[in-house]
């Protein structure tokens, strides 16, 4: 096991996204004193050759990819394209100059809609690849199997230690605050506070409501990728989760108690659902030692505190 020393050089490339800076954040509060960052503007990660040129001048021993092209289920349909391609180069980009610059150890980050549309639940690891992907986030999910298998293959192949991990839907106080980009956290307590503030009589939420999905704080998944950096190095991914899903409309509900929304949920049909269901089987991660802490509740009210703090948009 390749011991991660207070000191050794971390780097957090997405380390201003919801789930990078919640890893950055964590990283302190461990006593991880020599953490690197570039912001995009500093190091554009889809150009390989300044990729490159990063990794030999600053040789970190350590590497967290949490940069992704990524936002909610409109996002997904509407951008293809940019989700397949843009997440493709980049974590080919990051995960080859890793290899080829001797990282210690790299982590990589994946999604829970990379399992099958209709996998059953919850989903354990070994149900990857046994079926089609739901075809809202098929650009992404085909990104992140790709960047999954990388790693798998590159730490059979050479040795390395590049490990990753699948985590459900991740929302948090850093989140994407936004009511058509975001993810339905993100979009739709702006969307409530919003119907809150000017005495909207309702409020409109995507979809039947009856999709179903599993939510993780994003502080416990940055404590979730800490533990695998200081204690696992397996090829085989772990998802990571809080092993208990909700449907839209009981998270709207919940999300309306929060808000202190009064007024009623209008469920707009014309909008996609997604996938069914996601949620996934951490069985695995929580025999290695981890397990959520921050209750859904507990979490919203603080996303809500923090978007009232400093509402914000995707770039
Ligand atoms: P997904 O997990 O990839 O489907 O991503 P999202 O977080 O974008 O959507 C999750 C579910 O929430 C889907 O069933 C959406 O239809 C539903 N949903 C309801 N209202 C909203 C909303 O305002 N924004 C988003 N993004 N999703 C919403």
């Amino acid at each position: 096991m390749i011991i991660m020393e207070k000191d050794s050089k971390i780097y957090i490339a997405g380390h201003a996204g919801l789930v990078g800076s919640a890893i950055l954040k964590a990283l302190k509060k461990h006593g991880y004193t020599n953490s690197i960052t570039r912001t995009h503007a500093e190091l554009d990660l889809k150009d390989a050759h300044a990729t490159d040129a990063f990794f030999e001048s600053e040789r970190p021993e350590y590497v967290i990819l949490a940069a992704a092209r990524a936002g909610g289920i409109r996002e997904s349909i509407t951008y293809p394209t940019e989700f397949l391609l843009e997440n493709l180069v980049i974590q080919n980009n990051v995960i080859w100059a890793a290899h080829k610059n001797k990282v210690k150890k790299f982590l990589f980050i994946a999604s829970s809609c990379m399992y099958p549309r209709d996998c059953p639940q919850p989903m354990k690891e070994e149900y990857l690849m046994t079926g089609p992907l739901e075809p809202t986030n098929e650009g992404y999910a085909i990104a992140k199997i790709a960047g999954v298998k990388l790693c798998e293959y590159i730490s059979t192949q050479f040795g390395d230690s590049f490990i990753s991990c699948i985590p459900c839907n991740i929302y948090g106080e850093g989140d994407y605050f936004d009511t058509l980009r975001g993810h339905v956290i993100g979009s739709l307590m702006v969307r409530m506070h919003e119907a809150k503030t000017t005495n909207a009589k309702t409020v409109s939420v995507w979809g039947t409501g009856n999709a179903r999905r599993e939510f993780l704080f994003d502080e416990d998944l940055a404590e979730a990728i800490i533990h695998l950096l200081e204690r696992y190095d397996k090829k085989e991914f772990l998802n990571v989760g809080s092993g208990v899903d909700i449907s839209i409309k009981e998270l709207a509900e919940l999300m309306k108690k929060i808000v202190g929304y009064e007024g009623d949920l209008v469920f707009d049909t014309s909008k996609p659902d997604g996938m069914p269901q996601k949620l996934l089987d951490v069985t695995k991660i929580e025999s290695h030692g981890w397990k959520h802490k921050v209750a859904l509740e507990e979490g919203l009210k603080r996303s809500y505190a923090a978007y009232r703090a400093k509402p914000t948009t995707l770039a």
